[in-house]
């Protein structure tokens, strides 16, 4: 499976991706937003668009459907429940549903709503498995709820789907806030070494560049995975003292959203 990130360089600070068959050269575009930039970067590379996908129906995750299509005829894909906003749907997606892409490329659609109630993540398996998770999971941090979003939703997608993936599982978000969230986490959790190292990097990092973590990492740095941890609870309470002693772990993610939209 070939994957070739692309920055938006936007002031949204969105990523597109392309997932392409080694053996085809076909290739899906997820969540195109500037349709040129994605043509440009598929022809750069020699892979040839057949499918685009779009992980939820925010504008900045479909404006560039009608431009990759038009110019290359490709299928458009997108949660069946969000279709009718998208606008131009070939193909409704649900839970369990299974994307093609050339000869060697298999992503199982998960239904994982939250940032929005018609959102999808892809899931490649195999042996280094990835996870394009668009507005849901970002590196160390979590979607908003802003737009037709529940924070309960979020809560249940996180906990009984993205934390049951392998620790090895590599992790391709919609949009680049590495830093931003790194901080959150550390203002949650002071005593986070690991966070702090991976802040220090991500400072001094160009965006286009942002490494690419896994689902262990985020464990380890990602506030939002980290519902248990004494520190979280502890620093949590000293802004919502009502939560008590022993919150249970939907009440500190769905605090911790609550936070994180002020912060
Ligand atoms: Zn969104
Ligand atoms: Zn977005």
């Amino acid at each position: 499976m070939i994957v070739e990130r692309i920055w938006a360089a936007n002031s949204l600070r969105n990523f597109h991706y392309l997932i392409a068959c080694a053996e085809t050269g076909e290739a899906l575009i997820v969540d195109p937003l500037n349709a040129a930039q994605c043509l440009g970067a598929a022809r750069a590379k020699g892979l040839e668009i057949r499918q685009v996908l779009n992980t939820h129906e925010h504008r900045d995750h479909t404006d560039g459907n009608a431009g990759v299509v038009a110019a290359t005829g490709a299928r458009v894909l997108a949660h069946a429940g969000g279709a009718s906003v998208i606008g131009g749907v070939d193909r409704g997606l649900a839970r369990g549903d299974v994307i093609r892409i050339g000869r060697t490329v298999e992503l199982e659609v998960l239904d994982t709503p939250g940032h929005t109630r018609s959102h999808v993540c892809l899931l490649a398996h195999g042996d280094t498995p990835a996870l394009f998770c668009g507005d849901t999971l970002f590196n160390a941090g979590a979607g908003n709820c802003h737009n037709g979003g529940d924070p309960g939703l979020l809560y249940e997608t996180f906990v009984n789907q993205l934390a049951r993936l392998p620790d090895a599982t590599r992790v391709y978000p919609g949009h680049e806030y590495m830093a931003r969230n790194l901080a959150f986490t550390l203002d949650r959790e002071p005593g986070n070494r690991e966070a702090a190292v991976a802040l220090e990097a991500a400072m001094t990092q160009m965006p286009e560049e942002a490494r690419v973590t896994t689902m262990g990492e985020e464990k380890r740095v990602n506030a939002f995975l980290r519902l248990q941890h004494p520190e979280v609870i502890a620093k949590l309470r000293e802004k919502f003292p009502e939560i008590g002693e022993k919150p249970d772990a939907r009440t500190v993610f769905v605090k911790l959203r609550e936070l994180r939209n002020s912060w």
